[in-house]
């Protein structure tokens, strides 16, 4: 067993289904899974079946679970366990941990990565779907987040078709800070400079750390924001409300010299 030491944390070679991400998915996390192929949520800014070369129809059909996954699941997880690797896997990037269909695949993945020692993270746009899991989640080990890109109803109907609307999501934020987990928003893709400072007015009362990313892939967007205006105009925002914040890789080249911008904020109580 090789263990593999990453600019910010370890992973073991060979290791596919939690394994170590890489490029924009290593900022979120220094583990992560999929359980899943395919994911019902049919954002229309999804890059995933781009970058995966998944057929976009076949993705948007809904999410199954990945085929021969729970035996070499549970061998990975239990190298990770001997080798005494703890860190959070972060569940998903190329799929939702709570998209519209049977999740039970997500509740068996969050229940080995406790019994092998390992801390989790779910990132998802499936709101308060995620609350059938809510006594899994650990304050001082595990961490739940949500993608935001606004808190309108129908910018939301139109972008991302089928995920939970952001009252839903915002609902499920709420739940999980009361129960005393630590919670995070990942504000990418930024699609409207103005919904995305809207979000953190609302939000950062229960949110305990914001992700800030720009859009990608999304030429109509990306040409007619101006990115730098939109950075400062973030940080003023997220000092104004006193959020801990990550710029991501995309933005730093807008930040002031020397602002201070730590990768790996640690997400539990
Ligand atoms: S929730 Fe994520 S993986 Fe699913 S379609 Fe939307 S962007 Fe893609």
């Amino acid at each position: 067993m090789t263990i593999v030491l990453n600019p910010d944390g370890v992973s073991i070679a060979g290791c596919t289904l939690i394994y170590a991400p890489k490029t924009q998915a290593l900022e979120y996390a220094p583990l992560a899974c999929n359980p899943y192929r395919g994911c019902g949520h049919g954002c229309a800014y999804c890059y995933v079946p781009l970058v995966t070369k998944q057929d976009r129809r076949e993705f948007d059909e809904g999410a199954v679970p990945r085929k021969n996954f729970i035996h070499r699941f549970l061998g990975e997880a239990a190298k990770y366990q001997a080798a005494g690797i703890t860190e959070q896997v972060l569940l998903s990037f190329s799929t939702d941990p709570y998209h519209p269909g049977n999740t039970e695949r997500t509740e068996w993945v969050l229940e080995k990565l406790i019994e092998h020692g390992l801390a989790f993270c779910t990132l998802t746009k499936g709101g308060t779907r995620a609350l059938a899991n809510i006594n899994l989640f650990r304050p001082d080990r595990d961490a739940f987040a949500a993608t935001l890109t606004t808190l309108d109803d129908a910018f939301s109907r139109k972008w991302e078709r089928n995920a939970a609307l952001p009252a839903d999501r915002i609902a499920a934020l709420k739940a999980f800070h009361e129960r005393g987990i630590f919670t995070w928003v990942s504000l990418e893709p930024t699609l409207d400079v103005e919904a995305s400072l809207s979000i953190v007015d609302a939000t950062h009362e229960f949110v305990d750390l914001y992700k800030v990313g720009r859009a990608n892939y999304l030429k109509a967007i990306t040409t007619t924001i101006d990115w730098e205006s939109y950075t400062l105009h973030m940080i003023d925002r997220l000092h104004a409300v006193g959020a801990k914040h990550y710029i991501k890789k995309d933005l730093q080249s807008y930040l002031p010299v020397n602002y201070p911008n730590p990768l790996r904020i640690p997400q539990r109580h």
